[in-house]
């Protein structure tokens, strides 16, 4: 037996297929369209075994979840798949948990998916697909909004019109909470203050998609992500928070309709309408050092910003504890820590910058004197996701 983790995107179908206690990953990858139409590749890795890429035929998520299902038949691995685990970004105002996919529930995903326009419908395709596939398999969507469901009124609110929130339902939501709620469990975990409601935890995901979360004793008590993922830190091709007025200012004055601001705030603003090099951090890292003057400012605006929400996520906390650095950038970038680290001595956080070049995940890169713990952690979504699922299932007890 074994369980299955599905994440789709707009040209991608992330996966993971892991054992039934949800513990190990027994293969992952994703199949991958690069915004062509029939033709796509199929990434599978298994631990030990080198990567491979195949170039498969399929044209949806439903032959891309065949593809992956005869991708792990062809490599020997014939484990039934008793649970297929789906991310799901928005669990709007009903879906707090994780919550097994049936025909009802399916129909109330489809009418909150209005609020998630670019991400919800990519996982719902996927979630039928993967049902016609495995019509015996328990299926259960797991939202990374429900992390937040307990975040406290004055937090969920904007300073708009009441109204707006009762007729409207305008208000913050967060995103990326399975991966915040994994490396909140898990720093707690490394510091040995489980279960520990004093416990304060500023957590940055810097991915693709980038989001601070303030962390009380496993809890959230403030993000960055709000009505939408637009909201909050610079990412690769969104702009998180900005002036509404500049909105109000390019309709009013430039004639600029929603279409025109959704995609350029959306797809062209970030590290890549500063830069102009890139959404990918790397190259935008790499122009920089080449002297590329725009890539470099976009990369010292980045980190600022970050910076500045560590320093408003500590005073709403009252203190921290320690601060978690995760996902692509977060991970792997020893020059961005470092940036956002300095600066922030202030706090009597202090990096320990030899084992900030190392890049152990799972490890403390603090001085062994620095106040704050500065923890580098491995953020495991598919486990997350495996794990919720596996909780849930019909017949656990
Ligand atoms: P997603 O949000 O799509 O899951 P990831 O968490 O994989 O994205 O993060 C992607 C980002 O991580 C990209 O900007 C990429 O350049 C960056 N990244 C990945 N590896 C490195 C690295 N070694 N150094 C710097 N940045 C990196």
């Amino acid at each position: 037996m074994s369980i299955l983790v599905l994440n789709a995107g707009s040209s991608t179908l992330k996966y993971a297929l892991l054992d039934d206690a949800a513990k190990t990953e027994l293969v992952g990858g994703v199949v991958d369209w690069h915004g062509g139409d029939s033709t796509a590749t199929l990434h599978f890795r298994t631990p030990g075994c080198e990567d491979s890429h195949t170039l498969v035929e399929c044209s949806d998520y439903r032959g891309a979840v065949y593809e992956i299902l005869h991708s792990l038949t062809a490599n020997g691995i014939d484990k039934k798949i008793s649970i297929v685990g789906h991310r799901i970004v928005h669990g709007g105002p009903v879906f707090n948990q994780p919550t097994l996919i049936d025909d009802h529930m399916r129909e109330e995903l489809e009418q909150i998916s209005t609020l998630a326009p670019l991400h919800n419908p990519p996982a719902l395709a996927a979630v039928e697909a993967a049902r016609k596939v495995f019509p015996d398999a328990a299926h259960i969507a797991v939202f990374d909004t429900a992390f937040y469901s307990g975040l406290p009124m004055h937090e969920v609110l904007y300073p708009l019109p009441y109204q707006w929130f009762e007729e409207y339902g305008i208000r913050r939501y967060g995103f990326h909470g399975i991966s915040h709620a994994y490396c909140a469990a898990r720093a707690a975990e490394i510091l040995g203050r489980q279960e520990d409601l004093s416990l304060r935890l500023v957590i940055c995901h810097l991915g693709n998609g980038c989001s601070a979360t303030a962390v009380r004793g496993e809890q959230p008590v403030a993000t960055t992500m709000g009505f939408t993922p637009l909201d909050g830190l610079m990412m690769g091709t969104r702009s998180g928070s900005i002036d509404p007025g500049i909105l109000l200012h390019l309709m009013q004055q430039h004639g600029m309709n929603g279409e025109h601001l959704d995609e350029s705030l959306n797809r062209q603003s970030g590290l890549l309408g500063i830069s102009g090099v890139s959404s990918d951090f790397r190259e935008v890292e790499q122009s920089a050092n080449a002297g590329h003057k725009r890539a470099s400012l976009a990369i010292e605006m980045f980190a600022s910003r970050i910076r500045s929400t560590i320093g408003a996520f500590t005073v709403t906390l009252g203190g921290i504890d320690a601060l978690i650095f995760t996902a692509g950038i977060g991970e792997h970038s020893t020059t961005l820590r470092s940036r956002v680290c300095n600066g922030l001595q202030c706090l009597n956080l202090l990096l320990d910058e030899d084992k900030n070049r190392e890049n152990d995940a799972d490890s403390n890169i603090a001085q062994m004197d620095s106040a704050v713990r500065i923890l580098l952690i491995r953020t495991r979504e598919e486990q997350s996701i495996a794990r919720a699922a596996q909780r849930i299932r019909p017949g656990s007890p």
